[in-house]
């Protein structure tokens, strides 16, 4: 019998110029057959998103800011696609019923707005914005089941217990174990760590990323958002949920099951891969990309998260154990304190205490609706930025008297 044929899946990418965007754009241009991108948007790299609006004839390319929509629209013009430009046009567009699939790829809490709106469109959702479940899980996960809307990973580890639970025929979860590299400063000490500038934490030893999560990586924060995100993503507990660092990068995650089976996903860090699951499940398409060898892996290798070192793992589960706005206190802490930190503006261990401290100062909600969780990154943002502002002029007196 003749195999039917699958239209193309039809995919907007938010958010198409970071490193998930351009890497989703190589999975599409090597498979013109399945997919097609049909809308892209870009916060500032109006230039990148002129040119992949180009080749691939785009019917909407949004920039978010305005200050470049004169420049893009010019650049388009007579090319076929229509240009917007700001947030509200991001989230207007994505309900266009000519989309199928939605990546979210923005950086941080700015996906959130853009992401609800996809879901209340009813769209598929190949969620690469973890921020999102972060700071408005159960309210995310929520509408997703009312507007049936999926939500499918394209975080590697949360890809990873995703294609380990294909199969699973809805078997309790026994535990998930989430794998870390360990990041930059694995084997460094305290005391290294603390006086680690902002050029050796973004040297990542596995993964090449946006200079935001390649930070929450040295941090081990991006772990601990994880460990939210796969709350979320999964329905499971965060007793359930375990980090394990484990420096090559081969095993992506792993699931363990009641009967003490444990099944896991492997293979060179590729972002690729999990973008193409997403975007083709439930099918597996093939992708040029570089294949295991085992002999020459040789080595697997595991240790116990420290949590001394990374104090970032600790406020994640006590941010989940609190619920309500908690995470999104937590996050919003995190973004500022990360940005204050890529400007040399405050140390690396003044990134966990200051998320600390906002936890402890922030206006907790036991539960917050969408409005409150936008007013309370606002809030956390701002209270964060007192903390930094203080904190940078101490260090600069401090740097002065010695
Ligand atoms: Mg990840």
């Amino acid at each position: 019998m003749e195999k039917e044929v699958s239209r193309k899946r039809r995919v907007a990418i938010l958010g198409s110029t970071g490193s998930i965007g351009r890497q989703a754009l190589d999975v599409i241009r090597q498979h013109p057959d399945r997919f097609e991108a049909v809308m892209l948007s870009a916060n500032n790299s109006w230039e990148t998103l002129c040119a992949q609006a180009l080749e691939f004839h785009v019917k909407d390319a949004v920039i978010c800011n305005r200050e470049h929509f004169g420049k893009i629209r010019d650049a388009l013009s007579g090319h076929g696609t229509s240009v917007s430009c700001g947030m509200d046009a991001v989230c207007r567009i994505v309900s266009d019923p000519e989309i199928d699939i939605v990546l979210t790829s923005m950086v941080g809490f700015s996906g959130l707005e853009s992401t609800v709106a996809a879901i209340k469109a009813g769209k598929t959702i190949a969620l690469a914005n973890k921020e999102t479940l972060v700071a408005a899980g159960g309210i995310v996960t929520g509408l997703a089941l009312k507007h049936s809307a999926s939500i499918l990973p394209v975080d590697s580890e949360h890809s990873a217990i995703f294609q380990c639970l294909q199969g699973a025929h809805g078997a309790q979860v026994e535990k998930i174990h989430l794998t870390a590299s360990g990041g930059p400063f694995r084997t460094w000490d305290r005391e290294q760590i603390a006086a680690a500038r902002k050029e050796q934490a973004l040297r990542h030893p596995k993964w090449k990323m946006g200079s935001k999560i390649t930070i929450d990586s040295a941090t081990m924060m991006n772990k601990g958002l994880e460990i939210i995100e796969a709350r979320w993503l999964f329905d499971v507990a965060p007793e359930r949920i375990k980090v394990v660092v484990h420096p090559q990068s081969i095993i992506h995650s792993m699931v363990e099951f009641a009967d003490g089976a444990v099944i896991a996903q492997l293979g060179h860090p590729d972002m690729r891969e999990p973008i193409q699951y997403a975007l083709g499940f439930p099918e597996r398409l093939g992708l040029s990309s570089r294949k295991l060898d085992f002999a020459s892996v040789g080595t697997l290798t595991f240790f116990d998260p420290e949590p001394d070192k990374f104090p970032a793992l600790g406020l994640a589960y006590e941010a989940l154990e609190k619920g309500g706005n908690m995470p999104c206190i937590m996050n919003a802490a995190n973004e500022a304190a990360v940005a204050a930190y890529l400007q040399d503006r405050i140390g690396f261990y003044d990134i966990s205490d200051i998320i600390s401290s906002c936890m402890s100062d922030g206006l907790f909600e036991e539960d917050p609706d969408i409005d409150a969780i936008f007013e309370t990154n606002r809030e956390a943002l701002a209270l964060a930025g007192e903390k930094i502002d203080r904190l940078s002029g101490k260090t600069v007196t401090d740097n002065f008297q010695h």
